[in-house]
């Protein structure tokens, strides 16, 4: 670009007393009068890579008014159990249907040692944030079979168990996944609820909107 002059480790800290703009540089602090300012600081997301939003103390000293930066495409903190914590990290949930509200979407997500995160989480994380705002908590709820109709579903779950145990038969009558097996179990346990003496209307209920409660991004 004609013209154009990239200053790189230049650090802008604010302005001096004739009202230059002040970098701190790797050669010391640098002012600069320029005759027209355009500010692209980025948001408060990749401190590492310089983003960490100090701008909004800067500006705020100056009497500008800024907006609170607020966490977009976050993370939701979750208080798994250790046994799932420690077995499901790191996995993805494929083929779901996250809902929150009257908003479904549909897309993966991912089980993380602190909550879960991922596209489809992405995707609802405003609501879901302003709601931990405004009330302290959200929960979102997690389809682990959107594709099969509640029929269909009630119908595989009434195949006889056998000899089988209750996981394995609920892999093969709902091709659920272990991580998604694991959801179902963590959320039967906070609320009490014994899956395997759950009639297959209610088992199909239940995995098809298997509550996952938040109390912070
Ligand atoms: C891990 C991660 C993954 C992402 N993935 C996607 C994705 O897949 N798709 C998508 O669309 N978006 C994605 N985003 C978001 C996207 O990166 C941002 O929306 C976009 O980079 C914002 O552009 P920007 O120019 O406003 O700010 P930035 O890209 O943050 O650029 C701001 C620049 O200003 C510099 N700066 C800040 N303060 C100062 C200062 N005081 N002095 C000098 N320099 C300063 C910073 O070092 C930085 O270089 C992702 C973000 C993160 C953190």
């Amino acid at each position: 670009m004609t013209g154009v002059q990239f200053s790189l480790r230049h650090r802008w800290t604010g302005w001096d007393e004739h009202g230059h703009l002040l970098f701190q540089t790797p050669n010391g602090q640098n002012a600069v009068g320029p005759r027209a300012t355009a500010l692209a600081l980025g948001g408060a997301s990749w401190p590492r890579l310089g983003s960490d939003g100090g701008w909004v103390e800067t500006l705020g000293a100056r009497g500008v008014k800024v907006t609170p930066l607020k966490s977009a495409n976050c993370g939701f903190v979750v208080a798994w159990s250790d046994i799932f914590r420690d077995r499901f990290e790191g996995q993805p949930l494929k083929g779901v249907a996250l809902s929150f509200g009257a908003h479904l979407v549909r897309a993966e997500a991912m089980i993380t040692r602190d909550g879960i995160e991922g596209g489809a989480i992405y995707a609802l994380s405003a609501e879901l944030r302003e709601a931990i705002l405004a009330s302290g908590g959200a929960t979102l709820h997690i389809a682990l079979r959107p594709d099969l109709k509640t029929h269909d579903l009630v119908a595989r779950l009434s195949a006889p168990r056998g000899k089988q145990t209750f996981s394995n038969w609920l892999r093969k009558a709902a091709q659920l996944s272990p991580v998604g097996i694991g959801l179902l179990q963590e959320a039967a346990i906070a609320s009490g609820v014994v899956l395997s003496s759950l009639p297959p209307e209610n088992l199909t209920e239940r995995i098809n909107a298997v509550p996952v409660p938040s109390s912070r991004v």
